[in-house]
């Protein structure tokens, strides 16, 4: 990634600085909500308190007792990965302009891999990768570059916990900031999701 990093910041469109980019989150103008249809309200908890920082090593895993994510909530009652409202699958978004690193697309009930159908976009602007776990079906691919607000996946329940049935139906989310030393640091994405743009 910091390969990735320094070829980006020699290419011509990269012009913004650090403020410029400051000032485009908070306008509103840099991310996408994750979720079609969705806005702030089906995020977990009143003020995004399922974020849970502390304990988490990306490369043990081993979570101890960390939820270094926001999870975002949809309407299915009977756990069909179809929308109680629209009678649709749920689109799952780019929140940003990134370059898909990985998937995973062969999650199966009985694995005890906690992410299911997950994707890794890295977003060269923000130097850090956008974990979007769960899913049912994956519709990228390593080496693709998405824009925000490009669909990603369609939600699902896939994972050890997503699956069973005392799990609602969700995104998990997380964002890893890839710090000076290159390595990756979670970060709330809560005050990110408040300012960001919802698609129809
Ligand atoms: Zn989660």
């Amino acid at each position: 990634m910091n390969n990735l990093q320094a070829r980006f910041r020699s290419m011509e469109s990269y012009q913004q600085d650090s403020l410029q980019r400051d000032s485009l989150r908070r306008t509103g103008q840099y991310f996408s909500f994750p979720i079609r249809g969705y806005s702030t309200s089906a995020i977990g908890g009143t003020h995004g308190e399922g974020y849970k920082g502390t304990g988490f090593d990306l490369f043990d895993y081993n979570v101890r007792g960390s939820h270094p994510a926001q999870d975002i909530f949809v309407n299915d009652r009977n756990q069909d990965n179809i929308d109680d409202r629209t009678g649709k699958p749920v689109d799952i978004l780019a929140m940003s302009r990134g370059l898909v690193l990985a998937i995973e697309t062969d999650w199966k009930p009985g694995s005890d891999y906690r992410g299911g159908n997950w994707i890794w976009v890295y977003d060269p602007t923000l130097h850090g990768l956008f974990y979007y776990a769960h899913n049912s079906e994956v519709d990228v691919s390593p080496g693709q570059w998405v824009k925000a607000g490009e669909k990603l996946a369609e939600m699902g329940r896939s994972g050890f916990n997503a699956y069973k049935s005392r799990s609602p139906t969700h995104l998990h989310l997380m964002y890893l900031q890839i710090q000076p030393n290159g390595l990756p640091q979670p970060l709330n994405t809560y005050e990110w999701l408040l300012t960001a743009r919802p698609s129809k």
